[in-house]
């Protein structure tokens, strides 16, 4: 439900060089219009993106400081990002959760503080291999979905990425079903703990090992409504490829 999304983390990954390139496919790609596009690349490489992509595709940043800026070395604050024309967010990725340490708690208030500011939050969550073959999946994910409901104004300007840390980066995409198992597991709490206008409108989209040969069956399914792509966004024409699949 909602307008098809889908969003490219380029994560810690390019040089000018091959952004520039990667851009430049980007540009020349033709893309379905009724698709959201965004794509996160460095902060370092995000006015160089900014000056140089199609007005069809938005800028996301991969992190943002949970407050206004200051003394906060080696961060990056939202009106920071603004200043750069940047319009949306990654937050709580399981990259951050995982191994730099980041928290439910932490992670809600940096949703809320970036939402309040104008970004957009393409909001993460997903279970570890361990939890989902201890049956813990629905748990891990409802729990890390109310941290954010505890602290965000609105659902407004939500994404939800559902992003199954087993999935990530190994080449294991979650089934068609496996996925929107999940997703209409969201759904319905959304239902059931925010509200009957938010669920329905809410995008939640799938990542994790998506690519050009899987993405078509993928969306196909009811609760899939986009993508987060690592690997293969580095790719300008299998991005296109993953973006067209829009059903
Ligand atoms: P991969 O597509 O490389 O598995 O990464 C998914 C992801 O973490 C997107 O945020």
């Amino acid at each position: 439900s909602g307008k098809f999304f889908v969003g490219g983390n380029w994560k810690c990954n390019g040089t000018k060089d091959s952004i520039s390139k990667l851009v430049a496919d980007l540009n020349s790609a033709k893309l379905e219009p009724d698709v959201d596009v965004v794509v996160a690349p460095p902060f370092v490489y995000i006015d160089q993106v900014k000056n140089s992509i199609t007005d069809r595709i938005e800028v996301s940043a991969q992190n943002s400081w949970v407050s206004k800026g200051g003394a906060f070395t080696g961060e990056i604050s939202v009106e920071q990002l603004k200043d750069h024309g940047v319009k949306w967010v990654i937050l709580g990725h399981s990259e951050r959760r995982h191994i730099i340490g980041e928290k439910d708690e932490f992670i809600g208030k940096k949703a809320a503080y970036a939402l309040t500011e104008g970004l957009g939050v393409i909001a993460c969550i997903g279970e570890l291999l361990e939890e989902r073959e201890a049956g813990k999946t629905f748990d891990v994910c409802f729990q890390q979905l109310k941290a954010y409901a505890d602290a965000v104004p609105s659902w407004d300007n939500i994404v939800i990425a559902y992003e199954p840390v087993w999935a990530i980066g190994t080449g294991k995409v979650a089934s068609p079903e496996q996925a929107q198992e999940v997703h209409a597991a969201i759904r319905d709490w959304l239902q059931k703990n925010v509200s009957a206008e938010v669920a329905p409108k809410t995008r939640i989209i799938y990542g994790g090992s998506v690519n050009g040969g899987n993405s078509f069956e993928l969306a196909k399914k009811e609760d899939i409504d986009g993508f987060l792509v690592g690997g293969a966004s580095l790719k300008g024409p299998e991005f296109a490829t993953i973006i067209n699949s829009v059903t």
